[in-house]
C-alpha cells in the first residue's frame, strides 16, 4: 500500500438532514478521530460506536465507525463519522478532522486511492460514478454490470489469451522449422477470430448504450396553439412550458424529461414554428431545425385533422421534408376525430397520454432495453474497443504474410489497449482526468 496523506471530506450533500456523514482516509485516521472523539468505549472494526465529537466551538452526539485497512472502501484506515445533518455541523466536524492533520480531500481522491491499493479497477470505478450519476434505472443497471466488473472480466480474459499468443509466438522463434510456424499462424489467426468476435459484440451495443445514457431525443413540433407546450407539460406532469392562448408564446426551445419504463426521454418543444420577422422566434426556428435531425423521434401536433392547409403547415412540411414523424391529434376532447393520426389525445384531460408514451416506446425500442447484459454506456471504453479492433485487424491481415515478430506487435498493441479500460495500463495523467470527474467526497 502506499503511503498518502490521511484525507477527510463531506461525503453527503451539504444541506439540512437527518444525517450527514463525513469520511477519513489514510494511516493517521484512528488517531485523529480518537483526539476529537471521545466514548466510553473504544473504537472497534466495523462496529458503530455512539460519542461526543469535541469540535472547537462545540459538541456534537455522533456516530463514528472504524474500518480497519485493508477492509474498507480505499483499502486503508478509515473512520466515518454520522453526524445530524446541518451545514454548520457538518462543516465544523469536517474543519476539526482538517485542524487535527487530516488534508482536504480533491474529488474522487477516495476512489482513486481504491483503485491504486486494488480494490476496484477502472472501469468498475467508473460504473459506480455511473450509477451515482444515474437518472433512470436503466443506467443504473448499466452502471452495476460495470461495477460489478462484468466488462473488466472479458477484458482480461482477452488480455489473457493474446498473452499466451505472445508467448506462442516467442516460442516459435526457437524452432524455425516451417510446420511449426504454420500451427502457429493457424492458432493466432482461431483466437484473434474470437477476440474480435468479442470485441464486435460489445461494439454493436453503442446504440443501445447511448439510448441508456442520454436517453431518447423526443421532438414536439407543430403550428402555433396546436398545444405542443400543453403535451411537453401532460408527458412530464408539470407545468414547465408557459401555456398561453397567444399564438408563438413558446418563444425558445424547452427542454425536459420524463422516464418511462426505466428509461429516460428528453423532451423538446420547439418555438411557436412560422416564418416570421422577429428575431427571437427565428432563433427558435434555427434550433428546430438542428433538433430535427438530431431527433430520434419526431411528434407532430395537430389540433384539427380536416382543417385546410395553411401557409404555416406548408412551413413546417418544408422543415420536416423526407424525415419521419407521427402525427399527434391533440384536443380531442373538444373534437373526437379519428382519423389519419397516429396518436389521439387530449393534453388538458391527459386523455390518450399513457397510450402515447407507451407508443413512443414501443417505437424506438422493438426489443426489450431493460435486461441486465452488458451494454457499453461509456464513451472511452467504446473507443478503446474499437481501437483494439482495428489492431486485432491488423493482425489477421498480417498472419501469414509477414513474419511473426510484425503480428506480435499489434498483438502487444491490442493487449496494452485493453488495459486502458481496466487502468492497468494507464498513465496518471489519464487517471487524474478520471478521477477529477468523481464528485467530492467519493
Ligand atoms: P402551443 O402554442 O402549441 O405550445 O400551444 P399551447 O400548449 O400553448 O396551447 C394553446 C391553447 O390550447 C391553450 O389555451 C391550451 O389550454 C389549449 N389546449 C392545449 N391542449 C388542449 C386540449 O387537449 N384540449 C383543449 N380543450 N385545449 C387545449
Amino acid at each position: 500500500m502506499e503511503n498518502f496523506s490521511t484525507i477527510a471530506a463531506i461525503s453527503t450533500p451539504l444541506g439540512i438532514g437527518g444525517i450527514s456523514i463525513i469520511r477519513m482516509s489514510g494511516k493517521e485516521s484512528l488517531k485523529i478521530a480518537e483526539s476529537v472523539f471521545k466514548s466510553k468505549q473504544s473504537l472497534k472494526p466495523r462496529v458503530m460506536t455512539l460519542g461526543d465529537f469535541d469540535a472547537r466551538d462545540f459538541k456534537e452526539k455522533c456516530l463514528c465507525v472504524y474500518f480497519k485497512a485493508p477492509y474498507s472502501f480505499t483499502g486503508e484506515d478509515m473512520i466515518e463519522f454520522q453526524c445530524h445533518g446541518g451545514v454548520a455541523i457538518t462543516n465544523g466536524i469536517l474543519q476539526s478532522l482538517l485542524d487535527n492533520g487530516a488534508m482536504l480531500a480533491s474529488p474522487g481522491e477516495f476512489t482513486k486511492r481504491a483503485f491504486i491499493n486494488g480494490k476496484m479497477n477502472l472501469s468498475q470505478a467508473e460504473g459506480m460514478m455511473d450509477m451515482i450519476n444515474a437518472e433512470s434505472d436503466a443506467e443504473i443497471r448499466a452502471g452495476y454490470t460495470l461495477l460489478n466488473g462484468e466488462l473488466a472480466k472479458k477484458v482480461k480474459k482477452y488480455q489473457e489469451m493474446l498473452t499466451d499468443l505472445i508467448s506462442e509466438i516467442e516460442v516459435s522463434f526457437d524452432y524455425p522449422e516451417n510446420d511449426y510456424e504454420l500451427d502457429v499462424q493457424k492458432k493466432i489467426k482461431c483466437t484473434l477470430k474470437e477476440i474480435k468476435k468479442g470485441l464486435e459484440d460489445l461494439i454493436a451495443t453503442e446504440n443501445k448504450g447511448k439510448v441508456i445514457k442520454d436517453g431518447v431525443n423526443v421532438l414536439i413540433i407543430g403550428k402555433p396553439n396546436v398545444g405542443k407546450s400543453s403535451l411537453l407539460n401532460a408527458l412530464i406532469n408539470e407545468e414547465k412550458a408557459i401555456v398561453t392562448s397567444t399564438a408563438g408564446t413558446t418563444r425558445d426551445v424547452i427542454e425536459s424529461k420524463y422516464i418511462f419504463n426505466g428509461i429516460k426521454f428528453n423532451i423538446y418543444d420547439t418555438a411557436g414554428l412560422r416564418q416570421t420577422e422577429d428575431e427571437i422566434e427565428n432563433i427558435g426556428i434555427e434550433k428546430a431545425k438542428k433538433l430535427i435531425d438530431s431527433a430520434d423521434i419526431i411528434l407532430r401536433v395537430i389540433d384539427d385533422v380536416n382543417k385546410r392547409e395553411t401557409l404555416e403547415d406548408e412551413f413546417i412540411n418544408k422543415l420536416l421534408d423526407g424525415k419521419k414523424y407521427y402525427i399527434i391529434k391533440n384536443k380531442i376532447d373538444l373534437e373526437p376525430t379519428r382519423s389519419n393520426a397516429d396518436f389521439y389525445i387530449s393534453a388538458k384531460t391527459n386523455a390518450g397520454i399513457e397510450e402515447l408514451k407507451q407508443g413512443i416506446y414501443d417505437i424506438v425500442f422493438n426489443e426489450k432495453v431493460n435486461e441486465n447484459a452488458l451494454v457499453i454506456t461509456n464513451k472511452r471504453h467504446l473507443e478503446i474497443l474499437k481501437k483494439v479492433k482495428k489492431y486485432i485487424e491488423n493482425a489477421l491481415e498480417n498472419v501469414g504474410n509477414i513474419t511473426l515478430d510484425v503480428v506480435s506487435i499489434d498483438i502487444n498493441l491490442s493487449w496494452q489497449a485493453l488495459g486502458e479500460i481496466t487502468g492497468d495500463t494507464s498513465n496518471e495523467t489519464i487517471l487524474d482526468e478520471i478521477f477529477s470527474k468523481f464528485c467530492l467526497g467519493k
